[in-house]
């Protein structure tokens, strides 16, 4: 192995000879001189950072002595002025409380870029933004807001093993493409969010937990919840009441298998109502430049989430009905079936009707999985961005209707004729499946109805631009594009 794979691309003070190992970690002659003020964490990752990208790096401390040992060799540590001084580019690292405390910097940062990294201590909607703030104190200086997204650790092991976008944000663009070409030779990904604006937003980054998942993930848990009380109801407690037989062993298995099947339909009807919600409206408007509800805006950006949702669910169910057989009580119950059999001397327990509803049952849930795992796999971003529209939203609509239609069915060979059985409705509670069914239903004829071609060429027209009030004549063309036909002074 050559001896330069074994050599540490930056070194630590006293880690070798004075001069640079790598020929590729000498600056360019002309290149900018970076200058990070603060020698913190974050300071010391981002040093090392641009020390192996071949930049010039001089770090300012209120006490460069204590501070020296802790930056790589190549870089410099001098005094706050010193740095300020001698660098076209300072990077503030720093806690924003002490921003003020460098106000005695303003002459020797006049006219120099100053790049902000700092976050705040919580999510802050009402602003100013710490960068809005510094950019205050130092008006002579151009402010970039940017690197706070990214942590010490991130800086330190490199863009390969954490997140490569780096959101950058500046009003001045000079200043921004300098930091932007910065951030791309340390091998990130800058991401240019505007004007300086921008900048609470980039601090309030760190600050969300995942905030498209909040209402998709408490619908699923109050479904699970509803679902679950309403099953342990039905087959547990009421068994429990009506005959004192102890049914209890089924809650951990049995009662979450039959509650994640039904969380999984409605979630996925909940993936297309939306939808059809959108449509029905522009109908009823006759137009589609009309703002949906902001409770339907949020729905339909939502839609991918509720999907994965529901996967999940479906995803449990099968693995939970896979271990139905391996329990001791399906042993137990099987072999107590078998005895009484024998019992009642019953030798073919072979019922027709059964044996093909379980069959189809089990056939069409699985083929409702395989589509589902389809549609999850293409919501994965590479994927979407894989394939082009039409074939996305062949994938998302129709085959994602298809899975519906599956799931449907697989829930109606479940309930079979028992919806019409007295002995079903224990408390006078209709079976789960068929509350199940209501918006899955809803969603199926919702669909086929747009699906008429009268109402299908109305909102295909509305879609185009046709306005009811506008008085916009369309001509169906050949074919299924549309022609249209401008009679607006009609
Ligand atoms: P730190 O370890 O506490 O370092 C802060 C540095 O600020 C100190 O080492 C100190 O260096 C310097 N400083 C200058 N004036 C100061 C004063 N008046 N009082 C106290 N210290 C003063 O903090 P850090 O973790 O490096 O974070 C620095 C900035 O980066 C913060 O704004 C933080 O929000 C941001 N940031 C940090 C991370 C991270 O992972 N750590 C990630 C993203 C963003 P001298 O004593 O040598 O002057």
């Amino acid at each position: 192995m050559p001896d330069d794979m074994a050599r540490p691309l930056v070194r630590g003070r006293g880690e070798g000879g004075a001069s640079r190992n790598l020929e590729a970690l000498m600056p360019e002659p002309g290149a900018l001189v970076i200058g990070i003020l603060g020698t913190g964490d974050f300071s010391r990752s981002l040093a090392r950072r641009l020390v192996a990208s071949g930049y010039h790096v001089v770090v300012g401390s209120r006490n460069p002595k204590r501070s020296l040992p802790l930056f790589p060799e190549d870089a410099e540590v001098t005094s706050q002025m010193e740095a300020a001084t001698q660098a076209d580019l300072i990077f503030m690292a720093v806690f924003p409380e002490h921003h003020s405390t460098l106000l005695q910097l303003k002459p020797a940062l006049a006219g120099k870029t100053l790049v902000d990294v700092s976050n705040g201590l919580h999510l802050n909607r009402d602003g100013p933004s710490n960068a809005n703030q510094l950019a205050d104190l130092f008006p002579e200086s151009f402010v970039v807001k940017g690197f706070n997204t990214i942590s010490a650790w991130t800086l330190q092991v490199g863009p390969r093993d954490g997140s490569r976008q780096i959101f950058l944000c500046s009003d001045n663009p000079n200043a921004k493409n300098s930091v932007m070409q910065l951030c791309r030779r340390m091998g990130f990904v800058p991401v240019d969010m505007g004007f300086l604006s921008s900048s609470l937003e980039i601090e309030n980054l760190p600050f969300y937990l995942f905030p498209s998942w909040h209402i998709p993930v408490i619908c699923t848990l109050s479904l699970f919840f509803v679902f679950y009380l309403y099953n342990f109801l039905r087959d547990i407690l009421h068994p429990f009441i009506k005959e004192g037989k102890s049914v209890f062993y089924k809650m951990p298995i049995e009662t979450v298998n039959v509650t994640l099947p039904s969380v999984a339909l409605v979630m996925l009807a909940l993936v297309y109502l939306p939808g059809l919600c959108a449509a029905y409206l522009q109908l009823y408007w006759g137009t589609k430049y009309n703002r949906f509800p902001n409770w339907l805006d949020r729905w339909l950006t939502r839609r991918k989430q509720f999907g994965l949702c529901s996967f999940l669910c479906a995803v449990l169910h099968a693995v939970y009905s896979l271990c139905l057989p391996m329990r001791k009580s399906a042993r137990y119950k099987l072999l107590n079936a078998a005895f009484k059999q024998v019992k009642q001397g019953v030798e073919d327990s072979w019922v027709d009707e059964e044996v093909w509803r379980m069959e189809l049952y089990l056939s069409v849930g699985i083929m409702a999985l395989g589509l589902l795992s389809l549609l999850a796999v293409t919501s994965l971003p590479s994927v979407a961005n894989a394939v082009n529209w039409r074939e996305f939203s062949f994938i998302q609509s129709t085959l994602g209707y298809c899975a519906l239609s599956m799931a449907t069915i697989h829930t109606l060979l479940f309930g079979w004729d028992r919806a019409f059985a007295p002995d079903q409705y224990r408390f006078h509670l209709p079976p789960t499946f068929v509350l199940v069914l209501i918006l899955p239903m809803v969603a199926l004829l919702g669909r086929l109805a747009l699906l008429l071609p009268c109402v299908a060429l109305r909102l295909r027209k509305i879609r185009r631009g046709w306005e009811r009030s506008q008085h916009i004549r369309f001509t169906l063309t050949d074919g299924h594009s549309n022609g249209l036909e401008d009679v607006s002074n009609v």
